[in-house]
């Protein structure tokens, strides 16, 4: 069966088209500036990428475009819209609601819209792309596979924050993490490579990319994750300030004049290795470069974020009472060596040891630990589209 997953955001869309029999992908791309201007990436597997500054005055109009892309005579790798077989959306939060995917159907896209409270800039793109595909596609099923489900196993002393308990039983104020279908996808693939039961594991995946989470996996299950009620809290990321003292705040506000909204930016839009760095990139090929430069805030801003991920690391072995399997995935967790080697210096104590000859491998599953190493240190490239995709095809068997 041929799965489209899409992937809104508020003003772009992610789509991939993938065959679930051979696990491939037939085309991808990218849609952004929607409501702007408008820009479309399209590349077959095999072709060429191509980019068209196109209009895209909202998402409808960019489904369409994608549609059109994938079924055009000349570069398109379908005949007829009819070969797609379900779509299968990217929902960023599904609240206490949803601790699995679920095919859509009226009932569901309800209960998405009551999550909206909880990720005002993320739900509402979300459900413009399910609607938008309603309307071209109106007799393809669809399923909606959540950011936070996976993270849904969390026990209460994981996921409750230390506030009065009647925020959480009037607005549902908890952990709830993200990047779920990724630290899903990689723990599985983790237990897989290793040959072991996935119910016999305890496994930490670090997702490093622009945004960046940690999850303890304990016998199958997600017991703990570093994002919350939002994904700003945990690691320091690009741009996002991880956790701080909530008492900060009141101290930017105060001091530069700024109401919520300009602090909530500075946070989530300017800190990080950003803001970190003074500016200077959130990509930490920037940073090595000007690191290696001697850049001392670019230095610092590495360090730091580091620094914050074995924090994580030694407080998720201690939730699970040991760990066998540390797993590297995303941006920045697959390609950056030396992350990962700043990260291992301080593991020592468990016993890790990386072979740096794997460790600066590119581009593939691979094991860094030395053979004596006492816990296991994997890269794993994540793959959320065709976990998507699977997840698709699993509900609709
Ligand atoms: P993601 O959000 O998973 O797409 O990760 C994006 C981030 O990964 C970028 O902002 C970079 O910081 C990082 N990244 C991507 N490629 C490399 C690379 N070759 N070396 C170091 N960092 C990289």
């Amino acid at each position: 069966m041929k799965i489209l997953v899409v992937n809104c955001g508020s003003s772009s869309l992610k789509y991939q088209l993938i065959d679930s029999e051979t696990e491939e992908w037939i085309a991808k791309g990218l849609c952004e500036r929607i409501g702007i201007d408008g820009r479309i990436t399209y590349q077959p597997a095999g072709g060429d990428k191509e980019t068209e500054e196109i209009p895209m005055p909202d998402h409808t109009n960019a489904i369409k475009l994608v549609l059109e892309k994938l079924t055009n005579e000349k570069t398109g790798v379908l005949k007829s819209l009819d070969e797609i077989g379900a779509v299968g959306h990217r929902i960023v939060h599904g609240g206490e609601k949803f601790a699995s995917s679920v095919v859509i159907n009226d009932e569901v896209i309800k209960a998405i819209e009551e999550c909206n409270d909880l990720a005002p800039l993320h739900n509402p793109a979300n459900l413009i792309g399910i609607d938008a595909c309603k309307k071209l596609m109106p007799n393809t099923p669809m399923v909606a596979v959540f950011d936070t489900a996976f993270h849904q196993t969390m026990p209460p002393k994981a996921y409750l924050y230390g506030l009065p308990h009647a925020y959480y039983e009037k607005y549902k104020i908890r952990r709830y993490g993200f990047h779920g279908t990724s630290h899903s996808y990689v723990s599985h693939r983790c237990a897989e490579l290793l040959g072991k039961k996935y119910e016999d594991l305890k496994i930490i995946v670090c997702h490093l990319g622009n945004g960046a989470s940690v999850s303890a996996i304990k016998n199958g299950k997600c017991v703990d994750t570093s994002m919350g009620l939002t994904p700003l809290e945990g690691l320091i990321m690009g741009t996002r300030s991880g956790e701080l003292d909530p008492a900060i705040l009141e101290f930017i506000a105060n001091k530069e004049n700024l109401d919520f909204a300009g602090v909530m930016n500075i946070l989530n839009k300017k800190s990080g290795v950003y803001g970190m760095s003074g500016d200077l990139s959130s990509d930490f090929r920037d940073l090595e470069d000007a690191m290696n430069n001697g850049n001392e805030l670019a230095k610092q801003a590495v360090e730091a974020f580091c620094y914050r991920t074995a924090k994580y690391i030694g407080s998720y072995v201690a939730a699970m009472n040991g760990v066998d399997a540390i797993c590297f995935t995303a941006g920045i967790g697959e390609n950056a060596a030396v992350v990962r080697t700043m990260v291992c210096e301080y593991l020592g104590f468990l016993g890790i040891t990386i072979n740096e000859e794997n460790n600066h491998k590119r581009g593939e599953e691979i094991d860094i630990s030395t053979p004596d190493s006492k816990v296991r240190v994997m890269v794993i490239p994540t793959n959320e589209e065709l976990a998507i995709a699977r997840e698709t095809v699993a509900l609709l068997k």
